[in-house]
C-alpha cells in the first residue's frame, strides 16, 4: 500500500490536524497529525513499515476505503483513465450549448465582436429553418443516448437578440422530452439587457431553471467594461431586469475581471448583497478577462473573455481553469489571476454568495462525448470555446463532415492534455486544463493550460470549511 497520487493535504495548525482530500474519489477528511505521519512513512516504505501498531492498521483501513491509500502506481493510473473514460462516455445527460445569434447589442471594450464597427451587419444568425434541423438532430441523439436527462443552453452572441430561434427550440425540444420520459433544464447566458418577465415566462414553462447574467464589476466599471456602442452605461438597467425576474427562476451572476477592474468587485459584491432580490441569487463566480491577441483571433472566434494589460490571452467563452501560466511563460499574469480568482471567491464566501470551491472544475464539457456545442450555421464544436472558429469545427447536424472536420474531431476525440501532467493531485479535477485556453496562448489544444495555483488555493478554502464544521469526519492512527 502506498499513498494515493491524488491526495492534498492541507495543516489545521488551530486543531493540530490536517485537512486531507482525495480528489479522484473525492473524499475530505480531518484526520490527526499522526496520520500524515503515517502517509509519510507509508510514501517512504511503499511496500508498509513492517510494524504498525492495531490503531495504525484500523487507520490504513480507513484511509485505503476512501482512496487515500492504492495498491502500486500502475493500478492508480488505470484507476484514472478508467474515471475519464466514465466522463467521456456518461450517458446520464445530453448537453446541447446552442448559439442563437454571434450578434450582440454590447460594445464591451474587451471583446472584439459585438457592438463594434460593422460586425453585427455580418454576424450569424441562427434562421428558424436551421433550429428545426437543430431539433431533428437533437431528437435523433436522445432516442441514439437514451439520457435521463437533458440540459439546453442559450448562448451567443446575445442569444436574446434571437427570441424566434430561442422559444422553437424549446419548445419543440420539451415535447420531445416530455415524450421521452426525459428531464429537461434550460439555462440562459445573457448581458441582461434584453432580458424581462415575458422571456422568462415564456421559457418557464419548457424547463428554464437558470439565467445567467454577466456584471464586471461596480456600476462605474461595468459601465466601463460592458457599454452600449454610443458609450452608455448599461448596470442599472441590467439590475432593474434582474430584479424583474429575480422571483420567477434562478439567477447566477458571473463577470469578467481584468487588472483594472478586480478591485471593483467587492463593492459590486457589497451592492448586490444589499439587493431585495439578493436570496435569490444562486450563484456568483467571477474569471478573468481573456483579451485575444490581434495574430491568434481566428475570424469569428468567440474570446469570451479575457486578456490581460499586454494582449496576451488568459481564456476563452468559458473556462474551468483560466489564464496560462505553463512554464512556456505563454502569459506573465498567470499568477495575478489565480491570486484575484482565490480572492475574489473568499469575497464572495464572505457576503454569503455561493460560489465556486476552486476545486471541483472539471473535467469540463469538453471532455464529454455527449457534450456539444451548436453554432447558428448548424455547425458542431467541441466546447463553446471554439465556436467560430471553422478550422476546428467537428462536424454538422446535417450529418455532412468534410476532411477538415473529421480531423478536428479525431483530435477532440483523443484530447487528453493531463497524461503530460505527470503525477499532479489535482487531474482528476482539472484534467490539463481549458483546452481552448492551451490553443489560444500557446498554439497547442494537446497541452496543459495549467492553473495549479488556483486549485491548490481552493484547497485551502475547503480545509478552512471543514475546519469551521462542527463534526468533521475525523481519523486517528
Ligand atoms: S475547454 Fe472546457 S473550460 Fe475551456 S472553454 Fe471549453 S468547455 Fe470551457
Ligand atoms: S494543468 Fe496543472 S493543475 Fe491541471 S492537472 Fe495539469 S499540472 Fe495539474
Amino acid at each position: 500500500m502506498r499513498p494515493s497520487m491524488f491526495n492534498v493535504r492541507v495543516p489545521l495548525p488551530e486543531r493540530d490536524e490536517l485537512f486531507l482530500m482525495n480528489t479522484l474519489t473525492d473524499t475530505q477528511l480531518v484526520v490527526s497529525r499522526d496520520v500524515g505521519a503515517l502517509l509519510d512513512r507509508l510514501e517512504a516504505e511503499p511496500g508498509g513499515p513492517d510494524r504498525l501498531s492495531a490503531d495504525e492498521r484500523e487507520a490504513v483501513a480507513a484511509l485505503a476505503e476512501h482512496g487515500f491509500l492504492v495498491r502500486d502506481r500502475e493500478t492508480e493510473r488505470r484507476a484514472l483513465e478508467h474515471y475519464f473514460t466514465g466522463v467521456r462516455e456518461d450517458t446520464s445527460e445530453l448537453r446541447v450549448t446552442v448559439l442563437t445569434t454571434l450578434q450582440c447589442n454590447f460594445a464591451c471594450d474587451y471583446c472584439y465582436q459585438g457592438d463594434h464597427g460593422d460586425y453585427n451587419q455580418h454576424a450569424a444568425k441562427m434562421s428558424l429553418e436551421t433550429a428545426e434541423r437543430v431539433a431533428r438532430w437533437t431528437e435523433a441523439k436522445l432516442d441514439e443516448i437514451g439520457p435521463q436527462a437533458f440540459a439546453l443552453t442559450f448562448f451567443g452572441g446575445e442569444p436574446l437578440l434571437n427570441l424566434p430561434v430561442t422559444y422553437y427550440l424549446a419548445e419543440r425540444l420539451w415535447a420531445a422530452c416530455q415524450a421521452r420520459g426525459v428531464k429537461m433544464h434550460v439555462n440562459l447566458i445573457t448581458n441582461g439587457l434584453l432580458l424581462t418577465p415575458e422571456v422568462v415566462d415564456r421559457l418557464l414553462p419548457f424547463g428554464l431553471t437558470g439565467v445567467k447574467v454577466t456584471l464586471d464589476g461596480d456600476r462605474e466599471t461595468h459601465d466601463r467594461m460592458r457599454p452600449l456602442r454610443g458609450g452608455q452605461g448599461t448596470f442599472d438597467r441590467i439590475i432593474r431586469n434582474v430584479r424583474a425576474v429575480a422571483d420567477r427562476c434562478r439567477i447566477s451572476i458571473g463577470g469578467n475581471f481584468d487588472a483594472s477592474s478586480v478591485d471593483s468587485y467587492p463593492a459590486l459584491l457589497d451592492f448586490l448583497r444589499a439587493q431585495d432580490f439578493a436570496g435569490s441569487i444562486a450563484k456568483v463566480a467571477f474569471k478573468p478577462v481573456v483579451r485575444a491577441a490581434e495574430a491568434s483571433r481566428p475570424e469569428g472566434f468567440i474570446p469570451l473573455t479575457a486578456v490581460d494589460r499586454h494582449g496576451q490571452p488568459l481564456g476563452a467563452t468559458c473556462m474551468t481553469s483560466a489564464g496560462a501560466g505553463s512554464a512556456t511563460g505563454a502569459c506573465d499574469t498567470c499568477h495575478f489571476a489565480d491570486e484575484k480568482m482565490a480572492w475574489l471567491r473568499d469575497e464572495t464566501r464572505k457576503r454569503g454568495f455561493s460560489t465556486l470551491d476552486g476545486v471541483h472544475m472539471g473535467p469540463c464539457e469538453i471532455h464529454r462525448r455527449h457534450a456539444h456545442t451548436i453554432g447558428p450555421d448548424g455547425s458542431l464544436y467541441a466546447c463553446p470555446g471554439f465556436t467560430g472558429d471553422a478550422a476546428l469545427s467537428t462536424g454538422h447536424i446535417s450529418g455532412a463532415t468534410d476532411a477538415l472536420q473529421r480531423r478536428a474531431a479525431a483530435r477532440f476525440e483523443r484530447l487528453a492534455a493531463w497524461k503530460d501532467c505527470q503525477d499532479c493531485a489535482f487531474i482528476p479535477v482539472c484534467a490539463g486544463g481549458c483546452t481552448t485556453a492551451a490553443h489560444a496562448e500557446l498554439g497547442d489544444l494537446d497541452k496543459p493550460s495549467c492553473h495549479k495555483a488556483s486549485f491548490e488555493a481552493g484547497v485551502v478554502s475547503l480545509a478552512r470549511e471543514a475546519a469551521a464544521a462542527a463534526e468533521p469526519q475525523l481519523v486517528h492512527s
